[in-house]
């Protein structure tokens, strides 16, 4: 088979691009190992955290507003909504990482900002029970959540409807560039294309060995209010938060709405295991070293939450050596995005544009330098 772009993996930055190719005319397929909306990569789920003034780049500002403008224009197409801009907190001492990470993007991207003093947070948001004196905050009005597993299927979805092919449960086996076309083999097809889009998640490392990447375990968690009447952790008031405890781990999270519950995750717990291939992932979930852990730093942070969650998940996310995305040009035939770092998300939108311009050799709507794959 001919066509014009290959895009490999559909998970939210695979679909994202296949989204954003087929929208210019390009002939593109996409081929993905599994489902579409699958649980066995990254994607899954039912949120994410949105936020526009990132902790972990300015650079990161025009991406997220790209894809809020993305998903915006196709909630008003298909009625659906992608993001929800309820605001959300970078909590933590003044100095800590997502305080100050926020106030650099507000500096250096003009990303909207307000700075909460101890007070104000404490008086607001009294839900945060484990706040140490010198706690402040920084508001970001732009950030809320979005919707994980609805939205790589509506990517997928929208593709299709402006002619994108799918292959799904096709297993990519070799890319084989070469001066006149990249030839994409799977274990009973071959497919021909001037460019390939390579996004396969955890698995990149696979196909490209000599990228520095390291898929980390990172299980998902759900929890429910002590009181079951009370509306102190629905998501109206207790917006999404990213929270640098004392001790340099961060909790960070969302509340609840109809269809989900209150979701907290514990960054930097030690149960967060790397050195396994991204197929060997152990899908098992600890009563120790996750579930109490994670229960003590919520009994301890929001006293009003029941600590034993009611749901949990297994997932992964795949660290870079700087904790950036590798999104970019590979080669005269090849771009590859990976390197999630565990925010890449709320990007998703915003890098299958990019990609789509890198494969098609437009200009880029933003400066890409430092999600450069060959930085390293
Ligand atoms: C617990 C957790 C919490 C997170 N919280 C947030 C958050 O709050 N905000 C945020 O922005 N981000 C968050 N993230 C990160 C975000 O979910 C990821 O950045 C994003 O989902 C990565 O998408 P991806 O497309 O790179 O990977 P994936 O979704 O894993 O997609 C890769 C795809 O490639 C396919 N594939 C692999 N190899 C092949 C092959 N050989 N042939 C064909 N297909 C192949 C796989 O099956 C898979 O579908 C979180 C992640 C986790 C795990």
């Amino acid at each position: 088979m001919r066509t014009d772009v290959i895009v490999i993996g559909l998970g939210a930055f695979g679909s994202a691009a296949l989204w954003r190719l087929a929208a210019r005319g390009v002939k593109v397929v996409g081929i993905e190992r599994q489902a579409i909306g699958h649980p066995l990569g990254s994607s899954h789920g039912t949120t994410r955290l949105f936020r526009v003034a990132c902790m972990e780049h300015p650079g990161l500002t025009a991406i997220a507003q790209k894809s809020l403008e993305l998903w915006t224009e196709l909630g008003e197409r298909t009625g659906e909504t992608y993001v929800r801009q309820t605001g959300s907190l970078n909590v933590g001492a003044a100095g800590s990482r997502p305080v100050s990470g926020a106030l650099r993007a507000a500096t250096e991207a003009g990303a909207a900002t307000t700075s909460l003093s101890h007070h104000e947070l404490q008086s607001r948001f009294p839900q945060y029970g484990g706040l140490l004196p010198g706690d402040v905050a920084v508001w970001d009005p732009g950030a809320g959540i979005c919707f994980a597993e609805p939205t790589v299927r509506a990517h997928v979805a929208e593709a299709r409807r402006l002619g994108a092919e799918v292959y799904p449960h096709t297993m990519v086996t070799a890319i084989e560039p070469r001066a006149d076309e990249v030839i994409v083999r799977t274990p009973t097809t071959e497919f021909h294309a001037d460019q390939v889009v390579v996004c396969a998640g955890a698995w990149l490392g696979t196909l490209f060995p000599e990228l520095p990447l390291t898929p980390r375990r990172t299980p998902m968690f759900w929890f429910a209010p002590k009181d079951p009447d009370s509306e102190a952790f629905r998501l109206a008031n207790f917006p999404s938060f990213i929270w640098e405890l004392a001790d340099g781990r961060g909790l960070w999270g969302h509340g609840s709405d109809n269809g989900f519950a209150v979701k907290v995750g514990l960054e930097g717990a030690h149960s967060h295991i790397t050195g396994f291939a991204a197929d060997d992932l152990d899908r098992s979930i600890r009563p120790i070293e996750d579930i109490a852990v994670l229960a003590s730093a919520v009994s301890q942070a929001f006293p009003g939450l029941d600590p034993a969650p009611v749901q949990v998940l297994p997932c992964m996310v795949t660290d870079s050596p700087d904790g950036q995305f590798l999104v970019g040009r590979y080669g005269d035939r090849v771009v590859v995005a990976g390197g999630d770092s565990g925010h890449g998300f709320k990007h998703s939108a915003g890098l299958g544009e990019l990609l789509a311009q890198q494969a098609t050799g437009e200009t880029p709507y933003a400066d890409a330098a430092f999600i450069d794959p060959r930085r390293f």
